[in-house]
């Protein structure tokens, strides 16, 4: 590999033309490349996002909290009330955006039990909505947490939100998720999936991305305190409608050779087939799995069923410490330590991403798989990566 192989949870590796598109000179934002780029990713993320002409998709140059900011900022003001289902950091910054809002929060969930951290059942969402205080305006879900690697099962959350209100808000934080895993905004009917340019969907940071449902726009009318301009879905709005017609308008410049660069990569997923890209992100979750067992790293998430496809937060084994990265770095593979503070004080713990374009690459995952397993080595602890090798390769088929 002639560069350090980006292998943390965003951002990710890309493909050769999703750089190459980033690289051109920047287009104008109101020339007809870029106005046919624009509105092919809009359309794209219809598809990926499965939704029709009544959800409207937007991209905003910014990075993925932007992206929660505006969720939050759209729907809800002042002395509303909210709930999160907390499975870890990125929950909890969700919270901290809603209180910044003045709206009351209620997190549920988000303790560590002694089998690791599990993902928010169905039955706690709707008793901490039953027992709260006053009428709950919005949920907040985070699909895959990306400090714990804990996957929440979002059809079975808003199913049992919706049983008891067609009112309330559903916003899902898709940050790690969007592309990588089973996702239908409008089949569960969920209000708003966010996400960034860098995680599963494979172009470069600096894109906030979210689809925004037609309950999320009656919201966003009846504010008294509306958001600030440039959060604003309606300062948006008209210029994202304009451009998925094929016209250019102006609110504020888009990021052009970052939309260039997201318009390849959701256009290779498309023709690739969403359901295939992420039957692949199972897939490589699957082999990176098996690879861990044999190396003897045990996941944070409590169950298998609620491991995310999109990445693995492994515990560390006894004696060895947070430097643990970087003696993976020295193997030519860049992976994460850990992020969630509760967690680390646990003990020091370890974050791999197998999300997006690299889960086509297989001789990247197994070489992501020997330089953990080597540096396990060199940290005293005997593993045979060999066989963690040989473990991954069986279920990608290379046997
Ligand atoms: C990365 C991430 C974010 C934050 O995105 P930024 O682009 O870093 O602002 C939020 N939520 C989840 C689940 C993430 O993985």
């Amino acid at each position: 590999m002639s560069h350090p192989l980006l292998m943390i949870p965003g951002p990710v590796e890309l493909s050769a033309a999703v750089c190459a598109a980033a690289a051109e000179p920047p287009l104008s934002h109101t020339s007809p490349p870029f106005i046919a780029r624009f509105a092919g990713a809009l359309r794209a993320m219809r598809t990926l996002w499965r939704v029709g002409l009544e959800h409207q998709p937007f991209i905003v140059a910014g990075s993925g909290t932007l992206a929660m900011e505006m969720a939050v900022a759209n729907t809800l003001e002042p002395g509303q009330r909210a709930i999160v289902a907390d499975t870890g950091y990125f929950s909890r910054r969700m919270a901290e955006i809603l209180a910044r809002r003045s709206v009351s929060v209620q997190r549920v969930g988000g303790r560590l039990l002694e089998g690791g951290m599990p993902a928010v059942s169905p039955q706690a969402l709707i008793e901490a909505i039953e027992r709260a205080d006053g009428p709950v305006h919005a949920v907040f879900i985070t699909h895959v947490d990306t400090s714990t690697g804990v996957r929440c099962d979002v059809r079975a959350l808003a199913a049992a939100v919706r049983a008891v209100s067609s009112e309330v808000i559903i916003v899902v934080d898709g940050v790690c998720s969007v592309g990588g895993e089973v996702l239908d905004q409008e089949g569960w009917d969920l209000d708003v999936v966010l996400t960034a340019s860098q995680k599963a969907l494979s172009a470069p940071p600096g894109l906030a991305l979210l689809v925004a449902s037609p309950r999320v726009f009656a919201a966003r009318e009846r504010l008294t305190v509306p958001p600030p301009l440039l959060f604003d879905l309606l300062s948006w709005l008209p210029v994202h409608q304009s451009y998925e017609k094929g016209r250019p308008a102006y609110f504020a410049t888009p990021a052009t050779s970052l939309v260039s660069a997201l318009h390849t990569s959701l256009e290779e997923i498309i023709s690739e087939g969403i359901d295939l890209a992420v039957a692949r992100h199972a897939r490589s979750a699957e082999a990176m799995r098996r690879a861990w067992s044999v190396l003897g790293l045990r996941l944070v998430a409590e169950q298998e069923s609620c491991a995310a496809n999109t990445l693995s937060a492994l515990w560390l084994p006894e004696g060895v410490d947070g430097t643990f990265p970087a003696k993976v770095a020295a193997r030519g593979v860049t992976v994460a330590g850990g992020l969630h503070p509760e967690l680390l004080l646990k003990g020091p713990y370890l974050r791999v991403g197998h999300l997006g374009w690299v889960t086509s690459q297989p001789e990247r995952l197994l070489h992501t798989v020997r330089a953990v397993g080597d540096a396990l080595i060199d940290s005293g602890t005997p593993v045979d990566p060999d066989a963690a090798v040989a473990a991954a390769s069986a279920v990608l088929n290379l046997s």
